[in-house]
């Protein structure tokens, strides 16, 4: 009996999009190439540097950690609170809110997802177009998914009706899955009043919000990016958030995040915390400290936290500039595009052909997923103008 049977038989899978996009705008040796793919901030020499706060943090804590000893599968304790207050800010304390720290916002999807699959009745409804990965992480746990429609893109605007009369079919108890701010890939951004109608079917229907809060601070504001979601949590009993540091403090590499519950009472929520807790220990037991530890020297200390605000407000102010620019340019071939002025964090998604943007990759060396997504913060401020006048005469003008 040969037991090589195994390997062979399990099922090939397609390399992930954007890690090939990665690799093929790593080996394209033109030194004109411009990466408009990855979703990594980049300041205005290209580069993602460490934040000053971080690196302040990193040398505090060389300086006075005194174990490399395991933290548990709930994680770091006081990241943990000292991020929920950062997030959530005062209204928190009207809730009732318990969380673990996970790596990344990816793993704190996954955990909410394995909580969701618990109970084999539960949906999810994910808005459409999303970040890809959301389909895989809630398809992997044995979720049915389903979608309502979020973005016309050929318009350039949110669909919020569709969506409302979407949401209001779905059944009680199933989960919906909304981005906090800067929509990706769209960065199409809702209004508050906006917000007050999609808690309202929210609590209407007795759906369960999740959130995926990614981008928080790249947006308008730290406090402002998350007023939305504010607007929903006040209006239900229970929901999910799936927080990542991954942008906000350019912590990507370190797998910094935190899955966070809200429920009626202490009791609930400390049972659903157990059980996040027990997924996090039957996958990867528990979280690596340092990304965790960082976030909280910067954020128990007000200078530190002082000059992480202040960081990040540039790093917004600089995504801001370039969108003006860019919407200007882009919207002297199609008109709507102005609205990418007003869209929020890195992306915006631009109504280009898969094959215009792989020809723009092989003839330009503008580098982009086929979606049409561009990252507004991988152009330089003086690029702008020029990227969007090779991109303009390629804009899809009906749908
Ligand atoms: N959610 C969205 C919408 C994202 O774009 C990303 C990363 O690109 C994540 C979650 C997860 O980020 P990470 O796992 O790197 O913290």
């Amino acid at each position: 009996m040969t037991n090589a049977a195994f390997l062979a038989k399990l099922p090939a899978q397609k390399p992930d999009s954007l890690l090939d996009l990665i690799k093929k705008y790593a080996s394209d040796p033109r030194s004109h190439k411009i990466d408009l793919g990855v979703g990594v901030y980049r300041d205005e020499n290209g580069l993602t540097p460490v934040m000053a706060a971080v690196k302040d943090a990193e040398h505090f804590l060389w300086e006075t950690q005194g174990t490399k000893s395991y933290i548990g599968p709930e994680g770091d304790r006081d990241f943990l609170e000292a991020l929920a207050t950062e997030v959530f800010g005062e209204r928190r304390n009207a809730k009732v809110l318990a969380g673990v720290q996970t790596p990344g916002g990816t793993a704190a999807l996954r955990l909410g997802a394995e909580l969701l699959a618990q109970d084999r009745t539960r949906r999810i409804w994910i808005g459409t177009p999303t970040w890809a990965n959301h389909h895989s992480i809630f398809a992997t746990v044995g979720l049915e998914i389903k979608t309502y429609r979020f973005f016309d893109n050929q318009r350039q605007k949110i669909l919020l009706d569709e969506m409302l009369s979407t949401l209001g079919e779905a059944s009680p108890g199933d989960a919906v899955l909304l981005h906090a701010s800067c929509h990706n890939p769209t960065g199409a951004a809702l209004s508050q009043d906006d917000w007050a109608e999609i808690a309202s079917v929210i609590s209407r229907r007795g759906l369960l919000p999740f959130f995926d809060n990614a981008y928080q601070g790249l947006g308008n504001g730290f406090v402002q990016d998350a007023a939305g979601m504010m607007v929903v949590l006040a209006a239900v009993e229970e929901a999910i958030v799936a927080v990542s540091c991954s942008k906000s403090f350019s912590l990507y590499r370190e797998r910094t995040g935190a899955a966070y519950l809200f429920g009626k009472s202490e009791a609930d929520v400390n049972l659903g915390l157990a059980n996040l807790a027990a997924h996090a220990r039957a996958s990867y037991s528990m979280p690596p400290a340092h990304g965790a530890a960082i976030v909280a020297a910067i954020l128990r200390d007000e200078q530190r936290r002082k000059l992480w605000i202040d960081e990040l407000a540039r790093m917004r102010k600089r995504v801001t500039g370039i969108r003006k620019v860019f919407a200007e340019s882009l919207a002297s071939f199609l008109p709507q595009l102005s609205l990418v002025r007003s869209q929020e964090g890195m992306f915006s998604l631009l109504p280009l052909t898969q094959e215009t943007v792989r020809g723009l990759r092989d003839n330009n060396g503008i580098y982009m997923p086929d979606s049409g997504r561009v990252n507004v913060a991988g152009l330089r401020i003086e690029q702008a103008g020029f990227v969007a006048s090779v991109l303009g005469p390629h804009l899809v003008s009906s749908a």
